[in-house]
């Protein structure tokens, strides 16, 4: 399974993804599956981004602490699942995935994402900072060039290495990763390959 985007959507996602810093942000990604091609895709139509509803009452659920703030936790407000996905039927759309971003944090799933995922939505996760900082090395290895661009050096993400070559450097949010994942039979997320098309 591959989960295939613009790079217009691409860019959605990274901008909700800087402006929502140090929050984390969330979205829905409507789209149908392509079930043609020998590996079926799904293919994103329209992103819709959501309010990060996580807020106090949650925190006190789950427990207040710095991993239970909207730094480190998204929720979408039911409702607004119930709307979009009837508003995407009517169209012939489905909700095929979601994706939020991790601000200060690799671009893979934390056991809370696991737990509350779907299976067979896609997960897409961009990891941005504010930080000239390289604050990880494993398991995602990113490098920089001499000229300050993050390149994507490792192997264990597909993701093709054109997305991340133009990423700058510097105070301001900006991205430094982004993946997508999928459960498994054993409800495990699984690396999915993001393809950008037209
Ligand atoms: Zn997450």
């Amino acid at each position: 399974m591959a989960i295939c985007l613009t790079q217009e959507q691409i860019e959605q996602i990274y901008q909700h993804g800087c402006v929502s810093y140090p929050f984390e942000c969330c979205g829905i990604i409507l789209g149908s599956i392509n079930c043609e091609t020998s590996e079926s895709e799904k293919i994103a139509v329209e992103l819709i981004p959501t309010e990060n509803v996580w807020n106090a009452e949650n925190a006190v659920i789950f427990g207040e602490n710095e991993e239970n703030s909207p730094r480190r936790r998204y929720a979408i407000a039911p409702q607004v699942m119930l709307n979009v996905q009837k508003n995407a039927r009517d169209r012939s759309l489905d909700i095929i995935g979601i994706y939020h971003s991790h601000p200060d944090y690799p671009a893979i799933p934390s056991e809370f994402d696991r737990r509350y995922a779907w299976s067979g939505y896609s997960y897409i996760i961009v990891a941005i900072t504010n930080s000239d900082v390289n604050f990880y090395q494993s398991p995602m290895k990113i490098c920089r060039q001499s000229n300050q661009k993050i390149v994507h050096s490792s192997s264990l993400l597909p993701t093709p290495y054109s997305l991340f070559s133009r990423e700058e450097s510097g105070v301001f949010p900006h991205t430094i990763d982004i993946h997508s994942w999928c459960l498994d039979d054993n409800q495990q997320f699984q690396s999915e390959q993001i393809i950008i098309g037209g």
